[in-house]
């Protein structure tokens, strides 16, 4: 079964299938292509790693689109969708006090990170390198 409106298309689930029966196109909007005839009854990888456990056994056939998130800063197109970042967004925000970072491309954060606290400093430390 697939929750169509859980699925924030993250792509996770396409990354994990050992059987293609999940997989992702990406262009002007993100595709995410489910196909149960291809699912070859796995250890349900799909449904262990999705976030939002958007799948439940094996999915239904389906095809959705995702519109991608932008960078606030420059515009530029990010490499995670709309539902992602706000998903990411709200997760962040019980954690940390500028969870706006989700909506920023590298470059955008590097520039930013400067009026940013220490302590968020060291935690981003990681992926702002
Ligand atoms: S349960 Fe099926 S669709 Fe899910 S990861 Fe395994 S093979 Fe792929
Ligand atoms: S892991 Fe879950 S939320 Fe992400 S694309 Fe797959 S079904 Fe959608």
């Amino acid at each position: 079964m697939l929750k169509v409106d859980a699925c924030i298309g993250c792509g996770l689930c396409a990354q994990v299938c050992p059987f293609n029966a999940i997989f992702q196109f990406d262009n002007e909007k993100r595709i995410m292509f489910f196909d149960p005839d291809r699912c070859g009854n796995c250890n349900y990888e799909c449904n262990k790693i999705c976030p939002t456990d958007a799948i439940e056994g094996k999915p239904d056939k389906a095809e959705l689109k995702f519109e991608y998130a932008q960078c606030v800063g420059c515009g530029k197109k990010l490499d995670y969708t709309v539902k992602t970042a706000e998903f990411l967004y709200h997760k962040l925000e019980k954690l940390y006090e500028h969870p706006e970072i989700v909506y920023l491309c590298d470059s955008c954060k590097h520039e930013r990170v400067k009026e940013f606290p220490r302590e968020y400093i060291k935690f981003f430390g990681g992926v702002l390198k």
